[in-house]
């Protein structure tokens, strides 16, 4: 298969099939933990023989962005998905979740395009429609969700009868299982008719609810292990990524650690003369609250100026960084039409809101809040199952960024 070009990036068409997993929420912590313990066999033979390390991941370590990256190979100033929504000049909420906003094509549709058969499979059906951007299901592509998994049709998925291929019931929205039937539904396609390029994308329900080292986390991850171990012996180049990280946001007593920054930004510039966003938010808030650790502050009412927002945010305990936009740009390489007047970070323990009355904590059901967005949780595990030519192993050593994932699976190992 011949060579496709995206973003300045020639990728080498695969010679096996090439399969990229994205482990949504995958701190390095639980593999950490779980290899300490044994637990996965397959990921400590794919690092002992192949390569791993830990990767930066796009900021804001959130889902949507750091997905569009890895399939664009691109950072958010490139493909301008840098959250879940922002705030237009008119001041009205757009959402980026589709992939209207989306300024890129994707490395998956390039491959389709050269006569590859591809497959996305993603846990929620909100990246769906963003990972299947431009990609041509005609030649036997398929793009689908396991979330919806029982009303795939070929016209929309490309495939029908899903629940029958991965041999599973439709799995619930909440839990583990979603992911395990991305897997598994991307194993059975794999042995039957063995596609060229696959991207299997999972869901972060148990590791916003575990803590690496817990029960729950550990079963999961040895099942995600036997996962991994199945797809490399059908032949298939194996990379693993993650998002984003994962951190506890608890005091002692277990109430999440929150800033409520419209609560400040009110007291002290009046109500409606800046706006939080929250970039994390989406219609599942029920792991975290629409709580996370980047949030967009947009100057509405000329009384804040973004050096007060960051004088007054930046002294604020939790508080990492408070950046004007220029420089969370330049920085973090995000889309200045999409960014705010100011961004706020929160450190490794915090959570930042907008107002206390915008998020419903009862949502949390007892649980510690376990959440990402800052910089802390932009680590990544970065893990190919074969080994890097000399050159690609000179260039990890000066640093990798998770969305060069798919340039290493094809471009770096040996087929
Ligand atoms: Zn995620």
């Amino acid at each position: 298969m011949e060579h496709v070009h995206l973003n300045g990036v020639t990728y080498r068409g695969p010679r096996v099939p090439v399969v990229v997993v994205c482990i949504d929420g995958g701190d390095p912590a639980y593999l950490d933990q779980g290899l300490a313990e044994g637990l996965l066999p397959t990921i400590a033979r794919f690092q002992r023989e192949g390569f791993g390390a830990v990767a930066q991941g796009t900021m804001p370590s959130f889902t949507c962005p750091n997905n569009i990256s890895i399939i664009t190979g691109a950072p958010p100033a490139v493909h301008g998905i840098s959250g879940n929504f922002y705030l237009n000049e008119a001041g009205e909420a757009v959402v980026m979740t589709g992939p209207e906003l989306m300024r890129s094509r994707t490395i998956l549709a390039q491959f389709a395009d050269a006569g590859a058969s591809v497959v996305s499979i993603t846990a929620k059906d909100k990246l769906r429609r963003q990972l299947g951007k431009d990609l041509d299901l005609a030649r036997g592509s398929v793009s689908f969700s396991a979330e919806f998994a029982d009303q795939c049709t070929l016209a929309e998925n490309g495939i029908e009868n899903v629940l029958d291929l991965a041999g599973m019931a439709q799995p619930d929205m909440y839990s583990g299982e979603l992911s395990l039937f991305v897997l598994e539904a991307g194993i059975q396609l794999l042995q039957r008719r063995r596609p060229d390029l696959m991207y299997l994308s999972l869901t972060d329900y148990i590791q916003h609810k575990h803590a690496p080292g817990a029960p729950a986390a550990n079963a999961f991850y040895a099942s995600l292990d036997a996962c991994f171990g199945r797809i490399e012996a059908l032949g298939a180049v194996v990379a693993l990524i993650a998002d984003h990280g994962m951190n506890d946001k608890s005091l002692v007593d277990g109430r999440p650690k929150v800033i409520f920054l419209q609560d400040l930004l009110d007291r002290e510039f009046g109500v409606g003369d800046t706006r939080v966003i929250c970039p994390i938010t989406d219609a599942f808030v029920r792991h975290h609250g629409a709580l996370g650790g980047f949030v967009r502050v947009w100057c509405r009412g000329g009384k804040a100026t973004p050096k007060a927002i960051i004088a007054l945010a930046g002294q604020l305990p939790g508080v990492e960084l408070a950046l004007d936009r220029e420089e969370t740009c330049r920085r973090f390489q995000l889309p200045p039409d999409r960014e705010g007047d100011v961004a706020v970070l929160a450190d490794a323990r915090t959570v930042i809101g907008a107002g206390e009355a915008d998020h419903d904590l009862a949502q949390l059901a007892g649980h510690r809040l376990r959440s990402h967005g800052g910089l802390s949780e932009a680590r990544v595990p970065f893990i190919l199952n074969r080994p890097l030519s000399a050159e690609y192993r000179d260039r990890a050593a000066a640093g990798l960024s998770s969305h060069q994932i798919f340039e290493y699976a094809l471009n770096a190992v040996e087929a």
